[in-house]
């Protein structure tokens, strides 16, 4: 982060402005919108802070910057076209250790101007630090559009009801429950068509109906997480992570993702490294519940889709056996993230009418398939958790049938910008495999599509993507 963003209170307090021509009356329009007293110090005015000064908004001092200007004010916009001047006032600002914008110079600032979008008393301030206005500008059309024009009646209608709410939920994360829903529901669609007053009616009769102190069962959402890339996430993935209390979640959840629940949500890390579970599965389950139980919104988080090679179906057994309500969100399961990365179609009109996804997972050292079944011809064969037992693998599907040139793919870390896709046939791929030091999480595809990865690969990531 270049700046940090704060929200400073200048009601009522003085700030200087040097220049008097229209960027210096766009700057003051913000000031005034904030409640500060604004000085301008120009040799002459333009026309709108000429009628300004006449209506009484500005104070105005018709002489050239002098440093001694600044004493005693909170804030300095240097609007000049000159960059001499506007230099001195930077030095002068800074000397004196107020805060001070330059237009359009950067350098010369101690701090910058956001984009601002103003529903008040909610304000979003976005900034590019600088590098491109354009850029904020774009981002503050689409959230114009994005947030309804009533937001800042919402936030009067919760600053009229905040303490009620706070007395009738004693229960922090209970009062959060019901704000969320007032705030989502047919209270603030009210708010948003303008009928304030029938808005404030409604919520009154929704806090006197409730049982403010009853704990409510929880939830659980077994939310599939996808295989990397967090544009990869469902919309209602991104929702419930979003109102989640407490979040737990495996190795295979890619921090990009993790960032995105909530803020304040608990987290707990639930493992899932080959032969090193963090917490046994059971425990797992038995957390679940228990936590649900405590009145939370818990979201379970997993790799890639939660019914695929991810246990899903065992946790919400013991949820459904406790009567915990649950909800499944289902997610990009790595072999169709790692496919569309890698330019690898996992069914082809030409080389494969069929897919099959299969867990290389080696119980006691054998790998217990219908190996059989996987050496059919036409079918791409999708192996999950396979890195491990690679040299098995291969070695059983050649010793079943499927010829050694057979073309396979590694795809490493797929759709983050750590991906590695590397190809052999099934006769190398597990001395590429060594060679190329491949780590988990990697996913083997095997099959005669592996060939159009050549050509239609697409996705080349770089460390800065
Ligand atoms: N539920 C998950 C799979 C869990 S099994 C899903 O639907 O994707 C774990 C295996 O998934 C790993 O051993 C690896 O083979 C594969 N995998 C998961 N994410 C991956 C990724 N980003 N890149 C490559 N393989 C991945």
């Amino acid at each position: 982060m270049d700046f940090l963003p704060i929200f400073l209170n200048l009601r009522q307090r003085p700030c200087a402005v040097i220049g008097g021509g229209e960027v210096a009356s766009r700057k003051i329009t913000l000031l005034l919108a904030a409640g500060a007293r604004v000085t301008v110090y120009s040799p002459a005015l333009g026309e709108t802070l000429q009628r300004w000064r006449e209506e009484g908004k500005i104070a105005y001092v018709a002489q050239e910057f002098r440093p001694e200007m600044l004493e005693g004010c909170e804030l300095v916009i240097a609007a000049t076209d000159d960059v001499a001047v506007n230099r001195r006032v930077s030095e002068a600002a800074r000397a004196r250790g107020i805060p001070v914008n330059v237009v359009d110079q950067p350098e010369l600032c101690t701090f910058i101007m956001p984009s601002i979008i103003d529903r008040s008393p909610v304000t979003i301030a976005v900034s590019t630090g600088g590098r491109s206005p354009v850029l904020a500008r774009l981002i503050r059309a689409r959230l114009e559009s994005l947030i309804p024009a009533g937001y800042g009646g919402l936030a009067k209608l919760v600053t009229a009801f905040r303490d009620k709410v706070k007395q009738t939920f004693k229960h922090p994360p209970l009062r959060r429950r019901f704000w969320e829903e007032v705030l989502q529901g047919r209270i603030a669609e009210l708010v948003y068509s303008g009928q304030d007053q029938a808005a404030a009616k409604a919520l009154q009769e929704r806090i006197d109906s409730v049982d403010g102190n009853k704990t409510p069962v929880g939830e659980v959402y077994l939310v599939g997480g996808g295989p990397g890339d967090p544009d990869l996430l469902t919309f209602r993935a991104l929702r419930l992570m979003q109102e989640a209390d407490v979040v737990v979640y495996d190795r295979l959840v890619s921090p990009a993702v993790l960032e995105l629940v909530r803020r304040d949500a608990e987290r707990i890390y639930a493992g899932k490294e080959r032969d090193n579970h963090a917490i046994p599965q059971e425990d797992i389950n038995h957390l679940l519940v228990r936590l649900a139980k405590e009145g939370k919104r818990v979201v379970r988080l997993k790799g890639g889709d939660p019914f695929i090679f991810g246990r899903g179906g065992e946790e919400i057994d013991t949820l459904a056996a406790e009567g915990i309500p649950f909800q499944v969100v289902p997610g990009i399961t790595a072999a169709a993230g790692c496919a569309a990365y890698a330019g690898i179609p996992l069914t082809h009109r030409d080389y494969a009418q069929s897919v099959v996804f299969v867990t290389g997972h080696l119980q006691d050292g054998t790998v217990n398939l219908n190996w059989k079944a996987l050496v059919q011809p036409d079918q791409t064969v999708v192996f999950y958790m396979g890195l491990h037992g690679i040299e098995t693998i291969c070695r059983e599907l050649i010793g079943h049938g499927m010829p050694p040139t057979t073309l396979a793919a590694l795809v490493q870390q797929g759709t983050t910008r750590n991906q590695r896709v590397l190809t052999a046939d099934l006769a190398t791929l597990p001395g590429i495999v060594e060679k190329a030091q491949v780590k988990a999480p990697t996913l083997i595809i095997v099959g005669d599509v592996v060939q159009l990865h050549e050509r239609l690969r697409w996705f080349e990531p770089t460390a800065a993507n």
